[in-house]
């Protein structure tokens, strides 16, 4: 069933600690379920994407919006005969590193820990199926395959794939090394996750006023399609129908861009015939959108961000999240015993490492990086009851 340039998971590169197979799962499968049952899963349902956790409950989640990558994920990949279950692993662990309060809370932890080695979410996702979540008796981590941590690892600045490189040569950080592609079921997550994000941050956008249907008149990949909607169903620019009217357009943008990167991807293919996983990796992305589709995405990324990501009300709650932030990562630096149990332990095992005060960073960085936006809002009302914290941060958050 699967193509030849598919990831096979009786030919995966394996886990870092062998272990025997299951009896009814394939590698990929299993890796899936181990995703599904750790606890940096479960805590993506109370992360924000873009509007902050409490502000709505229909917004999406991070929880959500990694189901719906998922979902489209796995369209395509059956459409292409990838595999599936490699393409749901990857889609449903690929924000498991994501701070709270969305890409400000991930700004401001990399701020603190700037002169201790930063801090990415991509990276941070590898760390939680690595090494943070502890679940079994034998090993740190999930214990993934290879092909799903590759897959997880979607960036990684050039000094960071070094070190990784260096903790295990030929891994997950040779390919930023070696500039070349990760499988195409690791591609096409990316994809997927852009073609989710676009679609549910119009929504969400309008949901929540800060975007119009007006402005969005604008947006090519958009307008084309609500005019069409409108000319098939014109009862729908009535007031009261403009809810289906902007479900109707963001489902057939969807499933444009599903049928394009099919479409564009099943052209590369036959033009390239990779004839393994591995041969994939070794040329320029295969999975792609067209080059119409390509800037239309791009058109409407742009529009996202000047008139949603950058709106003054999205900026004023992330100016607040970002000073929670920035307090809890003081507070536990200075009192670690302050963090639960097993941060306190490592905190105090980092005393006896050759750069202390860079591990005992770390592991504040890595507490935080886990906390769900309400944990880190009850911390910080605790911790303000202990220590003098900015306290207009808190106000609206
Ligand atoms: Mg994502």
């Amino acid at each position: 069933m699967l193509a030849v340039y598919a990831c096979d998971p009786a030919a995966s590169r394996g886990r870092r600690f062998a272990q025997p197979p299951a009896p009814t799962r394939t590698e990929f499968q299993r890796d899936r379920d181990r995703i599904v049952h750790s606890s940096a899963f479960r805590r993506l349902v109370y992360k924000t994407q873009v509007f902050l956790n409490h502000e709505g409950d229909l917004f999406r989640t991070r929880l959500t919006h990694s189901l719906e990558v998922a979902q489209l994920g796995r369209s395509i990949a059956r459409a292409l005969a990838l595999n599936e279950d490699l393409v749901e692993a990857i889609a449903l662990a690929h924000d498991l590193g994501h701070t709270p309060f969305g890409h400000a809370g991930q700004d401001a932890l990399n701020e603190c820990m700037a002169t201790f080695g930063g801090f990415e979410h991509n990276l941070q996702s590898l760390r939680v199926v690595d090494r943070l979540e502890e679940r079994y008796p034998q090993f740190d981590g999930l214990n993934l395959s290879f092909e799903t941590r590759e897959g997880i690892l979607k960036h990684c600045s050039r000094i960071h794939a070094e070190q990784l490189e260096r903790r295990d040569p030929g891994g997950v950080g040779q390919r930023f090394l070696a500039q070349t592609q990760p499988s195409l079921e690791a591609q096409l997550c990316n994809l997927a996750d852009e073609i989710a994000y676009n679609a549910h941050d119009i929504d969400d956008g309008v949901r929540s006023g800060l975007i119009t249907l007006e402005q969005l008149q604008g947006v090519v990949l958009f307008e084309d399609f609500r005019r069409e909607v409108v000319a098939d169903y014109p009862k729908l620019q009535e007031q009261t129908q403009d809810r289906r009217l902007l479900y109707e357009t963001i489902r057939r943008m969807l499933s444009a861009q599903v049928y394009d990167v099919i479409s564009a991807t099943s052209a590369a293919l036959q033009q390239v015939k990779p004839a393994s996983a591995d041969e994939v990796r070794q040329q320029a992305p295969l999975l792609v959108f067209s080059a119409e589709m390509r800037r239309k995405s791009q058109q409407l990324k742009q529009f996202l961000l000047h008139q949603l990501y950058r709106h003054p009300r999205v900026l004023d709650t992330t100016g607040q999240a970002k000073q929670m932030v920035r307090s809890l990562f003081d507070v536990y630096i200075a009192q670690p015993q302050e963090m639960q149990g097993r941060f306190v332990a490592r905190s105090e095992a980092a005393r006896g490492t050759p750069d202390p005060l860079r591990a005992a960073a770390r592991v504040v960085a890595d507490y935080i990086a886990g906390m769900t936006d309400r944990f880190a809002g009850r911390e910080y009302e605790r911790l303000s009851q202990l220590v003098q914290m900015p306290q207009q941060a808190a106000d609206n958050i």
